[in-house]
């Protein structure tokens, strides 16, 4: 049986990775610090025989008994609310996370697949965005400790590629969502469905003309999935192309919902990039991917989801009152 390491398995994109791997018939084994993750998450793979889980903070040495064939990296903060809050936390786990789990990679022989992001590409001045496309990114903005982190994350994976001959892949993952996405992690989905579900306004940042492109997680896992087994080393943008206004998509949300709040609209975050679609041309050549279910589709289910939270879990929001981000 061959066996996966999996980082950030408590969190929202570990834990269907998780799934999708138990399902294949692999050993996985689970690593997360809880720093933005859940046990709700991975509570019904905990008796699962070909599961492990371990507590771990990737950051400090990782140490794993027997073999290993593959290693996810997905261990990070991933919304901007949370990287503000934790801009060292998010900095570590992008390098010296990285670095140790690279020396993981190096010393079982495993293949290593990082989650990288399309936040490397910063505020786009290439639209959409190609994989040669090299970023407009502020390194010091308060984005940048996490897309520097993620740019260093892939520049040491190259590194141990060429260097050791490690096997590598690169992931850049565009906007994904799904059940499991944390309600109060300030990413635009939790947050408009969870005002929605509360009966409060919902919060367009700036006037809502900047896009972004929402892709499925089922999606997400299958071309995470492919381009694990491809041999292509290179990044590879996984994302839904539809592209559409925030302002567009909080309309859509209110239907959806049936919500009777209205839109109410809050300052810009420093560096909210204004446009945000993969190209995915390479992804359908080389892996023959491309997502298939539509935004109606999976935002009704992410609903859903959301609806079928407890009480307690709709109103705990510890991000509510917290404005570090937005331009003053
Ligand atoms: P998430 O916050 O739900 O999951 C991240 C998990 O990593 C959490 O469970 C957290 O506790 C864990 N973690 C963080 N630091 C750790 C550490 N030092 N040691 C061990 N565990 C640690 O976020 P997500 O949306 O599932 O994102 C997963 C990965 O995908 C991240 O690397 C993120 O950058 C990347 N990504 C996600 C998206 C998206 O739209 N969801 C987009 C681009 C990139
Ligand atoms: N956004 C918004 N209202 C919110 C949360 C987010 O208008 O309550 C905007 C945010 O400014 C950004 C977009 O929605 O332009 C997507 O934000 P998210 O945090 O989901 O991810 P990003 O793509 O910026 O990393």
């Amino acid at each position: 049986m061959k066996r996966v390491l999996i980082t950030g398995a408590a969190g929202f994109l570990g834990s269907h990775l998780s799934d999708r791997f138990i399902k294949e018939g692999f050993h996985v084994i689970g690593m997360d610090n809880f720093i933005t993750g859940d046990s709700k998450n991975i509570k019904h793979l905990l008796d699962h025989s070909n599961f492990e889980f371990v507590e771990h903070d990737v950051t400090e040495y990782v140490d794993i008994q027997g073999n290993l064939d593959y290693i996810l990296h997905f261990a990070s903060p991933a919304s901007p609310i949370d990287y503000l809050k934790i801009p060292i936390q998010t900095l570590k786990v992008g390098s010296l996370g990285t670095h140790n789990l690279l020396g993981l990679a190096k010393a079982k022989n495993a293949r290593m697949l990082i989650a990288s992001t399309s936040e490397v590409y910063g505020d786009p001045l290439v639209h959409p965005q190609t994989e040669d496309y090299y970023g407009n990114v502020n390194t010091i903005g308060p984005r940048g400790v996490y897309d520097e982190a993620k740019r260093f994350q892939e520049s040491i994976t190259m590194a141990y590629h060429r260097f050791h001959g490690i096997e590598t892949r690169i992931v850049r993952i565009f906007n994904t969502y799904g059940p499991r996405m944390r309600l109060n992690d300030g990413r635009v989905i939790p947050a408009f469905m969870g005002q929605a579900l509360r009966g409060e306004d919902l919060t367009v940042f700036g006037d809502g003309s900047q896009t972004r492109s929402f892709c499925y997680v089922d999606d997400q896992v299958e071309g995470i999935y492919r381009l694990l087994f491809s041999d292509y080393v290179e990044p590879v943008n996984i994302g839904n192309p539809f592209e559409i206004s925030i302002k567009d998509f909080a309309e859509e949300i209110i239907k959806l919902t049936g919500t009777t709040q209205k839109i109410i609209y809050k300052d810009l975050p420093v560096n909210d990039p204004m446009q945000r679609q993969p190209d995915i041309s390479l992804a359908k050549r080389i892996l023959d991917w491309e997502p298939k279910v539509h935004r109606a589709e999976g935002m009704k289910i992410t609903f859903d989801y959301f609806k079928s939270l407890t009480e307690e879990e709709l109103y705990k929001s510890e991000h509510k009152s917290f404005s570090g981000f937005i331009k003053k």
